[in-house]
């Protein structure tokens, strides 16, 4: 079972994908987590990849599709693809390699990611993601470091962010609405709540 997942950022995509990755012992292939594993280990492509993300710009289609493909043909059982693909290209390029069971689309209104963008923040050392409307704590609650605000989560970059996932998410669209595989889940409903509603899709599939 290949499923994508798709999401604006602050949708909880990232939270939910590790659920639903656990439950039905799938591979969390994310292209960011990717390519920040690349710039860590200094790699050619890492370097390349960098100048593209630090200017906030989409890296090549050829260099994604490229790690991508490789990734699959070293991994065994069904994959959840996360941040990929972003483009129509990269979607096509993964359909020839491999079947797509499902897209699974968390649909979140720019009020609501504002909302908690605005009010998230994260663990300097274990990463850990906290919401200000129920967490007030300076530390983090799993290892006791320091919190902080992502530089780029303000008001004027979260509009923006949106309207470019609304831009690619339409693209990506397009080149599944064929085969009716998509699914549109609420984001603003409780964790546990999607992902039962999340199950009861993928169960059909199994
Ligand atoms: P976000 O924090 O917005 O969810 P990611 O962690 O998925 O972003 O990716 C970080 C950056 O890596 C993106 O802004 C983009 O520059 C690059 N990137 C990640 N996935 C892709 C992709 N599929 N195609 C092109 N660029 C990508
Ligand atoms: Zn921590």
């Amino acid at each position: 079972m290949n499923i994508i997942f798709i999401g604006p950022p602050g949708s909880g995509k990232g939270t939910i994908a590790e659920k639903i990755v656990s439950k039905y012992s799938l591979t969390h292939l994310s292209t960011g987590d990717m390519l920040r594993e690349h710039i860590k280990a200094g790699t050619e492509l890492g370097k390349l990849a960098k100048g593209y993300i630090d200017q906030g710009h989409l890296v090549p289609d050829d260099l994604i599709i490229g790690i991508v493909q490789d990734k699959i043909q070293n991994t065994e059982g069904g994959v959840l693809f996360d941040g990929f693909p972003r483009t129509a290209d990269q979607a096509k390029a993964l359909l020839l390699v491999t079947k797509i069971d499902a897209v699974i689309e968390l649909d979140a209104s720019l009020e609501l990611v504002s909302e908690r963008i605005l009010g998230r923040v994260i663990c300097k050392n274990c990463g850990k993601v906290f919401s200000r409307m129920n967490y007030s704590n300076d530390t983090c609650d799993n290892c006791g470091a320091e919190l902080y605000h992502r530089s780029d989560d303000t008001i004027e970059t979260v509009k923006e962010r949106y309207d470019v996932y609304l831009s690619y998410a339409n693209a990506i669209k397009s080149v599944f609405a064929e085969q009716n595989i998509l699914h549109k889940i609420d984001a603003s409903e409780e964790l546990e709540e999607k992902v039962i509603k999340i199950s009861e899709i993928l169960d059909k599939l199994i």
